[in-house]
C-alpha cells in the first residue's frame, strides 16, 4: 500500500495518540483550574480500538507512535495498550509523554510491556514550585521520576521544560547542569500563547536564543550535536563542555517546523487531527465501530492538513515569513 503523504508531500509516519483528556495536573498554560468538559467514557476509544487504528495505519507508512493525553498514566492499565502496540507489525518506536508523577510506580511495568522511551514534562526541580505551576500538590520529585524511567531501561530520557519568564526561568542553569552527569536530554520549550497564559504569554515567553546564551555564558561554549539517536523531533541539540546528556530548544513561537511536520494526532475520542493548532480533523471512531476500513478517511484528513499553523503565522508575520525561516 502507498505511503501516507499529505497534500504537500510530507510523509506521515508518526502518530500522537491521546488516551485521555483528563489530567492530575492543571498547568496554567494548558488546562483551566476547574478542568474541561470531560469526554463521556463511551466516546473514548478502548485500547483495542486504538490498536486497530494503528494496525490499519501501519501498512500506509506509520512507524512511530507517542502515547499522550491529558496525562496518559492516569488511564488504568496503560501497559495493556503498550503491549498491543508492541505487537503491531512495523511499529518501530513507542514513546510516552508524561508529567512523571506516576513513573516511579509504572516505569518498569511499561518498559516490560514494550515501551521504548519517555518525554517527561518538568517545569521545575522544586516540588513546591511544581505544585504552584501544576496547581496540584502531589509531592512530586522529578529527578526520582526520571531516574525510575532510566533504571527501567527506557531510553533516551527527555525532559521538557516550558520556560516562563519570572516563573521558572531562574532554573534554566539547574536543568542544564543535570546533563553534565546524566545521559538525559533537557529540552527548553518556548511557551505557546494558549489556555490561560494567552493574555500573559508575551511577557513570559523566553526566546530560545536567550536560553542558550545564558547556558553558554555559565558553562562555556555549547557544541551543536545530533541529539538522541531515537525520536528526533523538532529540537536543536547542544552539549555542555564535558556533558553526557544534551540541552535542546523547541521553538514553536520563533521558528517553524511545519515544512517538515510528519505528525498527526488521534484524539481520545477517535478523531484524527492533522495539525496541533488547527481544526482540521476527521472522525475515525464512527467507521471504526461500524467495521468500515479507515484508509479513505485518513487520506481525506491528510488532504486537508494545513501547510503551516495559524498561531505561528500570526506571530512571525504570515506564511511568506514562514517560508523564509525554513517552513
Ligand atoms: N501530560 C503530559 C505532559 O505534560 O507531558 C502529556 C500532555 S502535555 C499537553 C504535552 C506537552 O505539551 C508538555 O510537555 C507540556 O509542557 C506542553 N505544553 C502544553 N501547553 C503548552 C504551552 N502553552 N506552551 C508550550 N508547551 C505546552
Ligand atoms: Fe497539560 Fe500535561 Fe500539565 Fe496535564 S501535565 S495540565 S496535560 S501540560
Amino acid at each position: 500500500m502507498s505511503a501516507l503523504l499529505d497534500q504537500f508531500g510530507r510523509r506521515i509516519e508518526y502518530l500522537r495518540i491521546s488516551v485521555t483528556d483528563r489530567c492530575n495536573f492543571r498547568c496554567s498554560y494548558c488546562m483551566p483550574l476547574e478542568g474541561l468538559p470531560w469526554l463521556p467514557k463511551a466516546d473514548i476509544l478502548t485500547y483495542e480500538e486504538i490498536a486497530e487504528v494503528v494496525r490499519q495505519l501501519a501498512p500506509m507508512g506509520l512507524r512511530r507512535v507517542r502515547i499522550t493525553g491529558g496525562e496518559p498514566t492516569i488511564r488504568p492499565q496503560l501497559s495493556t495498550l503498550v503491549r498491543l502496540l508492541r505487537a503491531t507489525p512495523d511499529v518501530e518506536d513507542i514513546a510516552l509523554s508524561t508529567n512523571g508523577v506516576r513513573l516511579p510506580e509504572l516505569a518498569s511495568e511499561l518498559a516490560e510491556a514494550g515501551l521504548d522511551r519517555i518525554n517527561m514534562s518538568s517545569d521545575s526541580l522544586k516540588s513546591d514550585r511544581i505544585a504552584a505551576i501544576a496547581r496540584r500538590d502531589l509531592r512530586f520529585d522529578p529527578i526520582a521520576a526520571a531516574s525510575a524511567a532510566q533504571d527501567a531501561g527506557l531510553a533516551p530520557i527527555k525532559l521538557n521544560v516550558v520556560v516562563m519568564r519570572g516563573i521558572n526561568d531562574d532554573e534554566v542553569l539547574d536543568f542544564a547542569r543535570l546533563t553534565l552527569e546524566r545521559p538525559w536530554h533537557v529540552r527548553f520549550i518556548e511557551l505557546m500563547p494558549v489556555g490561560e497564559m494567552a493574555m500573559l504569554s508575551d511577557a513570559h515567553v523566553v526566546p530560545s536564543e536567550e536560553v542558550l546564551a545564558r547556558i553558554g555564558a555559565a558553562f562555556g561554549p555549547l557544541e551543536p550535536t545530533a541529539g538522541p539517536a531515537r525520536g528526533n523531533g523538532p529540537a536543536a541539540y547542544h552539549r555542555l563542555p564535558g556533558g553526557v546528556g544534551t540541552v535542546g530548544v523547541i521553538t514553536p513561537m520563533t521558528h517553524t517546523y511545519c515544512g517538515s511536520c510528519n505528525r498527526v494526532r488521534l484524539t481520545a475520542d477517535g478523531r484524527l487531527r492533522t495539525c496541533l493548532f488547527g481544526d482540521h480533523e476527521v472522525d475515525l471512531r464512527t467507521p471504526l465501530r461500524a467495521g468500515i476500513p479507515l484508509a479513505p478517511f485518513v487520506r481525506r484528513a491528510l488532504a486537508e492538513k494545513p501547510e503551516a499553523h495559524a498561531l505561528l503565522a500570526r506571530r512571525v508575520g504570515g506564511l511568506r515569513a514562514l517560508s523564509q525561516v525554513g517552513g
